[in-house]
């Protein structure tokens, strides 16, 4: 079975049971998106890669 940590209390979430995923719970959910305001949940990126749009792998610098 897929197992992941919660992003949020780090405990294995069994991710095919679990409607909540990838967080273990409700709770954990509701207190990630607090933490991250009114966006949906997005993986965690090294902020440098968020600005611009259509970011590639070997984007060029203009
Ligand atoms: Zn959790």
């Amino acid at each position: 079975m897929l197992v992941r940590p919660c992003p949020q209390c780090r405990k294995p979430v069994p991710w095919e049971t679990t409607p909540t995923r990838p967080f273990c719970s409700e709770r954990c959910r509701t207190r990630d998106l607090g933490a991250w305001g009114s966006e949906a949940y997005r993986v965690p990126v090294d902020p440098a890669l968020e600005d611009g749009e259509g970011w590639s792998e070997a984007a060029p610098t203009s």
